[in-house]
């Protein structure tokens, strides 16, 4: 049987990694000319280690990074939110969560994967599929014929387009800068990691190993604002600065110590979630191409590891006659779950975003008032991935 996979991100590596493994000749196509992923964090909640423990890469990527700390949330004066502990965490979901460069985690799949295995500059344009097969067409119209495809081209995917017409994302109406720094000295104590919320804004860190801390930041804003040049009074770091320069320590520091062109912005999108299946015969999507949400529960890339997962064992108990049943399957044992995440994570960041500074002085009590039991109730839903049963 062959695969052909659209998107060398880290759903489409995963992917592949997961297809090879239950016997499938898989080749990803990638229009990038060469792998490079943005310079920041990422965040593998419990739920992508356990999944990736299933192709025996979790505790590869767990070296890699540092393990998360508590899930704190704090006021942008720096008073305790929420603060669930990791150990405690750990304890109910059977696996640590890990924070990752993301460039780090892209090479350990690419390297798992192997390079031959993946196709650069390859820009797909669409596909045609018979009773027989499917045969992806190529912006330099080449074709590739296999039994299976999977678009694993992210938010803006083309094979989604060619499934279901270009209807466009859904603007969450924030904005989002990250960066990753090495500070200078301990900023942030290791293992020391934060949300803090704000008025119509909110800042996060991490340790993602090797020295190096992970922020990110969000503020309210028009769709398709820019930031000035950098070097600039208007520039992400004197807009960043005038933001959050009188927040708790050490944001300011974090940001302050950051190279200024290392600093990069990009408008958040979701989709609304499919309620019929997300493919056609021979075709399905995976990942942001699938179902994109927003980042307020750290949860796009590990919901795309799940998928490649669950996705590579339906097929594996299908067999290649039975592609188009294997597909539907896994489109429908993923439906319900990746629904809920998506519609979750909009409506954490519609709290989250909140700009009223009464509704925002509610919002902060109400939180501080949520027992830790209900907190973990939440975790858990989110962050459970349990093996066998995502199949049954
Ligand atoms: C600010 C921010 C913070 C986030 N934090 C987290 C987090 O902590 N944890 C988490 O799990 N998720 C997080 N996410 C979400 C996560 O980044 C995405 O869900 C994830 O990267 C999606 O992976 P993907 O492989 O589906 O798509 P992508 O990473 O978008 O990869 C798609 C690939 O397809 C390629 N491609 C596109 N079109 C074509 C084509 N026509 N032909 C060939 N190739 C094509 C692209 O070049 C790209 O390489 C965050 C997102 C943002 C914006």
């Amino acid at each position: 049987m062959k695969a052909m996979i659209v998107g060398a991100g880290i759903g489409g590596l995963t992917a592949a990694i997961a297809l090879r493994r239950a016997g499938v000749e898989t080749t990803v196509f990638e229009r990038a000319g060469e792998l490079r992923e943005v310079g920041a964090g990422l965040l593998l909640a419990a739920n992508a280690v356990r999944a990736l423990g299933e192709l025996g890469l979790s505790e590869k990527v767990r070296r890699l990074g540092t393990p998360a700390s508590a899930a704190r949330i704090l006021s942008w004066r720096g008073e305790t939110l929420t603060d669930v502990p990791a150990d405690e965490l750990e304890k109910r979901l059977g696996a640590p969560s890990a924070a990752v460069h993301r460039a780090d985690l892209q090479g350990l799949l690419l390297r798992d994967l192997g390079e031959e295995n993946v196709r650069l500059g390859a820009t797909c344009s669409g596909f045609e599929q018979d009773e027989a097969g499917v045969t992806a067409l190529f912006v330099d119209g080449s074709e590739e014929r296999g039994d299976a495809l999977i678009g694993a081209d992210g938010l803006n995917s083309t094979i989604r387009t060619s499934l279901f017409g270009g209807e466009k994302p859904r603007y969450a109406g924030y904005t989002a800068w990250r960066a990753v720094v090495e500070p200078s000295h301990e900023l942030l104590p290791w293992g020391v990691g934060f949300e803090s919320w704000g008025s119509g804004a909110r800042f996060g860190c991490a340790h993602i190993g090797g020295g190096r801390v992970y922020w990110f930041a969000t503020r309210n804003a028009p769709e398709g604002e820019k930031d000035g040049p950098v070097g600039s009074s208007s520039g992400p770091k004197a807009t960043l600065m005038k933001l959050f320069g009188g927040w708790h320590q050490p944001v300011a520091e974090l940001i302050a110590e950051t190279e200024e062109c290392e600093i990069r912005r990009d408008d958040l999108y979701d989709r609304e979630p499919l309620d019929r299946p997300w493919g056609e015969g021979r075709v399905t999507l995976l990942g942001d191409a699938a179902h994109p949400m927003t980042p307020n529960l750290g949860q796009g890339a590990c919901q795309a590891i799940e998928d490649a997962v669950v996705l590579a064992r339906c097929v594996r108990e299908v067999g290649k006659d039975g592609v188009p049943s294997a597909l539907r399957r896994y489109e429908d044992l993923r439906r319900e779950r990746v629904a809920w995440i998506v519609r979750r994570s909009r409506a954490l960041g519609r709290v989250g975003q909140l700009e009223n500074p009464i509704l925002c002085r509610l919002r902060d009590v109400a939180l501080r008032a949520v027992p830790d039991r209900i907190q973990l109730r939440q975790f858990e839903r989110v962050m459970l991935y349990k093996e066998r049963s995502a199949v049954r």
